[in-house]
């Protein structure tokens, strides 16, 4: 970004139309540099400003990159039908800057789910010609075999694929237990493909996308944090 009036600042980081910003920042509501800033025609560069909006220090952002950590009962989808979306998990103003989930998860999945107002970044990230490895932590019914294994490595056919879809990886964790890594993004995969090779998922968790790890994150299940540059590199 560069310089910006106040009133484009505001309203560019989804605290609502021009003329609520207008009106909020003569009301007051906007404090830069300890005191309330009530002309909204006034320029400000915007890098690496922060500001006070409502009592909250607020650093201006051009694009956000967030990662949440999805929980249970949360929809991706944008017009979410039988649990909340995942945006109600985020502050309001990210819902007005068009934040957007980066792919979907199952409404039941729980882990890592990228977010952002990048078009270009979403759309990029969800390119299916991009490889990133995904790992899900899946539970299942029946115990897992080195014949289930076998057969994810190898590939499965799922009905309206052309071609069998297979693993990159898949490691036992527990009887019950798989660490299943895919570079694709196929709906419903890991429950598809455990289903196609006679098992079936009872739970699923989304642990790593590349090299950005939940567990590095450290975000527990409902929070969310921006990416830096460095996280996003991970994605790579
Ligand atoms: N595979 C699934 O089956 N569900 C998800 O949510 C993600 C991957």
């Amino acid at each position: 970004m560069s310089k910006l009036s106040l009133d484009r600042i505001i309203q560019s980081q989804g605290f609502g139309t021009r003329k609520y910003c207008r009106a909020l920042i003569e009301d007051g509501e906007v404090v830069i540099d300890g005191a309330p800033h009530t002309n909204y025609k006034t320029s400000f560069d915007t890098d690496g400003l922060v500001l006070t909006v409502f009592g909250e220090p607020w650093q201006v952002r051009e694009r956000v990159y967030i990662a949440l950590h999805k929980p249970a009962n949360y929809e991706c989808s944008r017009k979410p039908s039988h649990h909340p979306g995942v945006l109600t998990l985020l502050p309001e103003q990210f819902t007005w800057r068009d934040v957007q989930p980066v792919g979907r998860l199952d409404h039941d999945t729980t882990g890592m789910l990228l977010m952002s107002d990048d078009g270009p970044f979403i759309h990029a990230q969800s390119s299916p010609k991009r490889h990133v490895p995904k790992i899900y932590q899946a539970t299942t019914q029946e115990p897992v075999t080195q014949a289930l294994i076998d057969e994810l490595l190898a590939g499965v056919k799922l009905h309206d694929e052309p071609a069998p879809l297979a693993a990159l990886s898949c490691v036992q964790r527990g009887p019950h237990q798989l660490e299943i890594v895919l570079e694709q993004g196929k709906y419903h995969q890991v429950k598809r493909m455990l289903a196609a090779a006679s098992n079936h998922c009872l739970a699923l968790h989304r642990s790593a996308i590349g090299g950005l790890t939940l567990e590095a994150l450290g975000i527990a299940e409902g929070e969310w944090c921006f990416l830096d540059q460095a996280q996003l590199d991970l994605l790579a």
